[in-house]
Parts: structure tokens; C-alpha cells; sequence
């Protein structure tokens, strides 16, 4: 599923591929995008902002404009050769030089002139995988806006903070001991959480795969997204579906690890012990074991 660290990585690679090419052919088949051509304009970059993804065009007369596209749940680009899906699932196609941008799925897709993107992203918090690096202390203090709101909630609320999906909303809980549906507001250290997600969604974002745990790092390994029993402590995790969570995404949690108290600070012990093959424990942004323990991070940092 589509996160920060996903489109950051789509982004690169189209820039990469293509920047600097005129398209030679262009085929839509969405309602929004009817009358477009961008036969004859060349691709500029390709950018990320949060989970929004711009492909930006300089038009043979000068002007700029960006085919705007979310992913959301489903969607994808296949960067390269022709896509053998069903001319429906392409919702855009786009010749190169250097082979085809197909475009699969994608649930939203638009065309704002370039000068004018900052309009559909005007509304999300600090970019996790932008050029500069948010600082987790005023992260955490978006975070902690609504006091009541789920931790779950809040790591997903791209208006708090731009990038975290639902894989870093189970995993980074369940790495510093909190429960998803510890009410935000009563958590202590919260900043401790993001010390270490901000560094590995970045690191994932330059390279995949996302892998959470540091263990077999060429997977996309999990302690407990997707699973059924604690790494930890071997308890039966709990589970909400995508229906009865209050988020309404999928999540999972280890009853024993991750109990909702209130106060609950944030275990940067455990974090530490959990990640130790992780190569994010590199990142001077990781929490560092002298840190006052357990507000988290101090002035040493
Ligand atoms: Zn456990």
C-alpha cells in the first residue's frame, strides 16, 4: 500500500527515467483528464509531496503544468514497459524516449498549472520524506492537537504530519510499547516515536523495501502488521478490521506489550532493543541510550 516513503521512491525513479523527455503520445481514460495532451510537452521532474504525487510538464509555448495523482489504497504507476493490464485499469498513458508511464488505478488524477499545486497540499502537516526534515518535537505537538484522538488516528491524519501510512501507524506503537488506541493527549515522549519513524520512513523512501524490524532487510519484514501473535511475548495479538476500527484501517496490537494507561510514557528501551539490527539505530535523529529516560529525547541530541 502507497506511503510517503513509497511515492517519494515513485518520484525519484520517474525523474530519473524520464526527466528531460518529451512525451510523444498520450492516452487518458479519466473523466477528469478528458481533452488532455501532453504530446510535445517535456517532463520537468516528477515530485512527492507527502502521499501526492506531480508530474510536472514544460508546454512547447512555455507553460507548466502538473498531472496531479493520489494513490490511495489501490492505485500505482508502472514506471518503464507497457503495461499488459486491461486498457480500463490505465487510467494514463505516457510515451517516452526511454519506454512508457502508465499510470494503474489511480483513484485520483487531475491537471493544476505547476505554479498551483501548492493548493492541493496546502492543508497537510510537515513532510516526512520532504527536503527538510521535520523536527519531531513540533510533530509531536501537532499530534497531540486533540488530546483524544487515537495515536493510530493521529500518525494517519496527513493534516498532522504528511506521510505516515497504516504499516508505520501498527509498527511504530508497537516498537515503543503504546497501544494504537492509547488516546493521544496522555502519552508522554511522544517524541520518541518520532525520532525513530521520521529517520526510517526517510531511509525507506531512498530505498526499499519498507522493512520495520532489521531483520532480513531485503523484505519487507513486520513485527506486527499483518501477523498473529507477539514477537515479544508470543501473546495472540488483538486486531480491528478496516469496519469496526475507529480509523478505520486495519490494525493489529499485542494486549500485554501495548496497554492502554493513562499516563503512558514511551518506551525508548524497548525501541532500542527491538531495532538493534536496524540500520535506522545509525541515524543521529534515533533516540541515543544516554537519553533522560522516560520523557525521551534531551538536550544531548
Ligand atoms: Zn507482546
Amino acid at each position: 500500500m502507497p506511503e510517503g516513503d513509497t511515492i517519494r521512491r515513485l518520484a525519484d525513479r520517474i525523474t530519473e527515467r524520464f526527466a528531460g523527455q518529451t512525451c510523444s503520445r498520450c492516452v487518458t481514460r479519466d473523466p477528469r483528464l478528458v481533452g488532455l495532451d501532453l504530446a510535445g510537452s517535456r517532463l520537468v521532474d516528477a515530485d512527492a509531496v507527502g502521499k501526492h504525487l506531480f508530474l510536472r510538464f514544460a508546454d512547447p509555448d512555455g507553460r507548466r503544468r502538473s498531472v496531479h495523482a493520489h494513490l490511495l489504497m489501490d492505485g500505482r504507476f508502472l514506471v518503464g514497459p507497457a503495461s499488459r493490464e486491461h486498457a480500463f485499469h490505465r487510467r494514463i498513458e505516457l510515451w517516452f524516449d526511454d519506454g512508457r508511464l502508465t499510470g494503474l488505478d489511480v483513484p485520483l488524477l487531475g491537471v493544476v498549472p505547476t505554479d498551483r499545486e501548492h493548493e492541493l497540499v496546502d492543508h497537510l502537516g510537515p513532510d516526512l520524506c520532504g527536503p527538510v526534515v521535520p523536527d519531531p518535537v513540533v510533530v509531536a505537538a501537532r499530534l497531540q492537537r486533540d488530546p483524544d484522538v487515537p495515536l493510530a488516528a493521529a500518525l494517519l491524519d496527513q493534516r498532522n504530519v504528511a506521510g505516515f501510512g497504516n504499516v508505520y501507524a501498527v509498527e511504530l506503537p508497537f516498537v515503543v510499547g503504546l497501544s494504537p488506541n492509547q488516546p493521544v493527549g496522555a502519552i508522554r515522549g511522544l517524541e520518541g516515536l518520532l525520532a525513530i519513524g521520521t529517520p526510517m520512513i526517510r531511509m525507506h523512501g531512498a530505498a526499499g523495501p519498507r522493512n520495520t524490524t532489521g531483520r532480513r532487510l531485503g523484505t519487507a519484514d513486520h513485527f506486527v502488521y499483518g501477523r498473529r501473535a507477539c514477537p515479544v511475548c508470543a501473546s495472540p495479538l488483538e486486531h480491528w478490521t478496516d469496519r469496526d476500527s475507529p480509523w478505520g484501517r486495519i490494525s493489529s496490537w499485542c494486549p500485554v506489550c501495548q496497554p492502554v494507561r493513562s499516563p503512558r510514557d514511551t518506551d525508548l528501551v524497548r525501541a532500542r532493543r527491538l531495532l538493534a539490527l536496524h540500520p535506522v539505530r545509525r541515524d543521529p535523529m534515533f533516540p541515543r541510550a544516554d537519553a533522560r529516560e522516560p520523557d525521551g529525547l534531551s538536550a544531548d541530541r
